[in-house]
């Protein structure tokens, strides 16, 4: 499922079923599921390195656009893990390089936007 959607990053993982015909606004589309999740190693907020003050602490979904598979449009609803620090209280999500940060729109997506540009130009 990581190859045919082109997802580079190990951290992401795709279950049994994880690719459901939904239907959004009207049309049907491809809805794949997955967990983003890992060890977090460090706390971005206070720079405390010990595993043992960083907690897993439930998961966020968000959903970001893909490139259309298949002629359907395509959506990856990514359940993120948050992580809480035990240290100063802060919380954070896992953060994945398939999508920029606070950004749902895939940089996949972009490509293809930019190369469909290109062709039309
Ligand atoms: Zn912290």
């Amino acid at each position: 499922m990581r190859n045919v959607l082109n997802i580079k990053d190990l951290n992401i993982h795709f279950g049994e079923n994880c690719c459901q015909d939904v239907v959004i606004k009207g049309q049907i589309a491809k809805v794949f599921s997955a967990v983003l999740t890992f060890e977090a190693l460090r706390c971005p907020n206070c720079g405390m390195e010990n595993q043992q003050s960083i907690v897993k602490n439930g998961t966020k979904k968000s959903r970001i656009v893909l490139p259309e598979v298949s002629g359907y449009p395509a959506f990856l609803d990514l359940n993120k893990q948050r992580f809480l620090c035990r240290e100063c209280s802060s919380t954070f999500s896992a953060q994945t390089n398939i999508v920029e940060k606070n950004c749902f729109i895939s940089r996949a997506t972009k490509v293809s936007i930019a190369l469909y540009a290109r062709k039309t130009i």
